[in-house]
């Protein structure tokens, strides 16, 4: 096993990039504004421009307080590392992220348990989180948070619904846990249920916008909270290395997506759902109805493996990605038009044949 990825070249020049909305290349628009910002030494607060952003992102998701961090993976660790001390237990769905895809940051840096509940699309209900909750005694680990994922990334892209979030916070507060949402799609959910994201995180203590997702910027997340808990995650930030200098520059970009590429995820989404609808005519592929912009399919029924399934479109010049066994994933996001959409689904029919 090797851990460093290895060096992208692929053979055939690549025509439609749906392995993931990470992918993205940050716009002419996005560079210039980069090129053009503010910068001081964010590190030791002088960032006008990272502040700026700590402040717009705060306000839109109706927190007091905001934090720059150089990626979602860190959001998720200095918020369980500043809400929870170690040997604490963390209560969020068994395919969460942070479970499933940060390399056991969650015991190996952290120190906490991670307790994964079931339930279909990545969500869980509060009769679920109800039986998790055990009565403290100094045999169990003390039960400190309850994480959400908005959208559940292996969930499909699937939105909670906002009074579904409402009711688990709610619960979580009753049973004096605090929350924590993984919002690193959260703008998704905004804009496919017509939920303010502040609205949706209410409940949630701390939260946290990707902007390297389908906003289309090349690093950062923003961490939000009450001003004492970012006050706190500062130690945190500070501790794993990621207090940064010119990060207004960074910042700049995620400033620029907020202005330019929210609205827009409804394209995605939109795409989302036409390729879905003639993935669902090619024989073979099983799809699972999208929500957003993430289209998860089976390729079982064609006889191949998600990873020959996937070598094949490559082939052609189109990506997707392997989840696992014959579960693969497409994404949408601002470098796939809908024309592309259209010949993705030609390689598909061919490939699947
Ligand atoms: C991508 C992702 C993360 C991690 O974000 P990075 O910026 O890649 O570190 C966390 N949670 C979810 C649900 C994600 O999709």
């Amino acid at each position: 096993m090797r851990f460093a990825p290895a060096r992208f070249a692929p053979a055939t020049p690549v025509r439609v990039n749906l392995a993931s909305d990470t992918q993205t290349r940050p716009t002419p628009g996005m560079r210039a504004a980069m090129a053009a910002a503010e910068v001081g030494d964010e590190q030791a607060g002088s960032d006008p421009t990272v502040w700026a952003l700590c402040d717009r992102v705060a306000a839109r998701l109706g927190k007091e307080a905001a934090m720059f961090l150089p990626s979602g993976t860190m959001a998720n660790q200095v918020a369980l590392a500043t809400h929870c001390r170690p040997g604490d237990q963390v209560l969020a769905h068994e395919d969460a992220h942070i479970l499933t895809s940060e390399a056991g940051a969650q015991s190996a840096i952290t120190g906490v348990l991670v307790h994964g509940l079931p339930g279909p699309r990545g969500q869980f209900d509060v009769a679920a989180l109800e039986s998790a909750i055990t009565s403290p005694s100094r045999y169990s680990p003390p039960q400190r948070l309850v994480e959400v994922e908005q959208t559940a990334n292996r969930g499909g892209g699937a939105c909670w619904p906002a009074d579904l979030l409402c009711a688990v916070a709610a619960c979580a507060r009753a049973h004096g846990l605090t929350t924590h949402m993984d919002g690193a799609r959260l703008l998704n959910a905004e804009v496919a249920l017509g939920a303010p994201a502040a609205v949706q995180a209410a409940g949630y203590d701390s939260v946290w916008l990707d902007f390297t997702k389908g906003l289309g910027a090349p690093m950062g997340a923003v961490l939000c909270g009450s001003a004492d808990f970012i006050d706190r995650a500062w130690l945190w930030k500070q501790r794993l290395g990621g207090a940064m200098r010119q990060g207004g520059i960074a910042a700049a970009a995620c400033l620029y997506a907020l202005d330019h590429h929210v609205a827009r995820l409804a394209e995605d989404h939109a795409n989302a759902r036409a390729l879905a609808a003639g993935m669902a005519e090619v024989p073979g592929l099983l799809v699972e109805p999208p929500e957003t912009n993430l289209v998860f399919f089976d390729t079982a029924r064609t006889g191949m493996s998600a990873a020959a399934f996937a070598a094949r479109l490559a082939a052609v010049g189109v990506l997707v990605s392997v989840v696992e066994g014959t579960r693969a994933r497409a994404c949408l996001h601002l470098d796939v038009s809908t024309a592309q959409v259209e010949e993705a689904l030609a390689a598909m029919r061919t490939a699947a044949g």
